[in-house]
């Protein structure tokens, strides 16, 4: 069987280490071009949500091109998340395709669970070097973080422009064609090392500026109009609160370990929400901005898709949390009708804004 996944950020590079390593074959939907989208939006019902029609779009791309096994880590929850699966498999068999369709909810199985569902696949592998794999995979994602941490340090103290751009394009392109962790790792080490020999202006104080909302478009280059790239290039430093190593942290790795972590963003989000959880991100939206705001940031960028309910209840809390922790937050609602033009322009405002508050406390002190 050949499986096909859809893209979310960075995370293609963890995934091509896990199945290259248990040997199973699988079709990429291509990474940042417009194609998967435009079949996503053709074949999805016009308020869903801008990740339901990518995601869509990057399955519709995948089974065309040979694969006839979809997996896909949906969840459950409170907002559309959880009938994400289901309605992308009905809308593929109206479209005719015959394809198996597994929606796995990471967060609720057990390995064994996870194991019998994806037994199709696995059926025949080594258990040795799907177990390999995994782990591999998750050394990965880690890697792939650490490595876009340090392009957000180069990117905007870098003395000639375009530097950092230009290796991570490079990473990128042989990251794709790459098989195996040792492949991987190597083109990762060597970016990371490219990247360190980078001039920089260490004196250069930047603006800081921190993205929070929802996870899909807040870690998906192309869709969030390349959001990092942009601001490192206007010389702010970015820290993204959203990256898949945050998130298997959270979700797993913290709860292998004996001791019980709170929470950081969840808990403080709490001061505004009176409950446990309102799907999504939203609760940790409004506990990173706060965060953002003690740890010094000078702004928060908020990015969520059109019509995502728990943002927009986050965003709610936002006027109180400006007002109260003196931090000054952007939202950007996207969608497939967002024009660049008119995102540009209210971003370089929110900047331009940022570095003349800095200076005026800088002048001031
Ligand atoms: S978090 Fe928002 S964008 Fe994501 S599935 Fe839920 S409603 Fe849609």
């Amino acid at each position: 069987m050949k499986v096909t996944f859809p893209h979310m950020g960075n995370m293609y590079v963890p995934i091509k280490v896990l199945l290259d390593t248990s040997g199973i074959d699988y079709v990429m939907p291509p990474y940042c071009t417009n194609e998967p989208l435009e079949l996503g939006i053709r074949h999805s019902p016009e308020f869903a949500c801008l990740p339901f029609k990518t995601i869509l779009g990057d399955f519709i791309y995948g089974v065309d091109n040979g694969a006839d096994f979809i997996l896909f880590a949906g969840g459950r929850g409170q907002c559309r998340l959880g009938y994400y699966g289901d309605l992308q498999a009905e809308i593929l068999k109206s479209l005719d395709y015959k394809v198996k369709f597994v929606c796995l909810d990471l967060t609720n199985l057990t390995p064994k669970e996870i194991l019998n569902r994806i037994k199709p696949l696995t059926e025949g592998k080594s258990i040795l070097n799907i177990i390999k794999g995994i782990i591999y995979a998750v050394k990965t994602v880690y890697m792939v973080d650490n490595l876009n941490e340090l392009a957000r340090y180069t990117r905007c103290r870098e003395i000639i422009k375009g530097q950092t751009d230009r290796l991570i394009s490079q990473f990128h392109n042989l990251a794709q064609k790459a098989n195996g962790y040792k492949n991987i790792s190597d083109i990762i080490n060597l970016t990371k090392k490219s990247l360190r020999q980078i001039p920089v202006d260490k004196k250069y104080k930047p603006v800081k500026v921190s993205i929070v909302g929802e996870m899909y478009v807040s870690t998906h280059p192309n869709i969030n109009f390349q959001l990092e790239k942009k601001l490192g290039n206007m010389g702010v430093e970015v820290q993204n609160n959203l990256s898949i190593s945050h998130w298997i942290t959270d979700h797993f790795v913290r709860k292998l370990l004996p001791i019980k972590f709170k929470k950081e963003p969840h808990e403080a989000g709490k001061e505004y929400m009176k409950t446990n959880d309102i799907g999504g991100h939203g609760i940790h939206t409004i506990g990173c901005s706060i965060l953002s705001a003690k740890n010094n940031f000078d702004g928060v960028i908020h990015l969520y898709p059109f019509t995502c309910m728990p943002e927009i209840i986050a965003q709610c809390a936002f006027s109180e949390v400006q007002n109260k922790y003196d931090i000054p937050i952007m939202t950007l609602i996207i969608d497939e009708m967002t024009g660049e033009a008119g995102y540009m322009t209210r971003l370089e405002a929110f900047i331009d804004m940022l570095k003349m508050k800095s200076e005026v406390a800088t002048t001031n002190n």
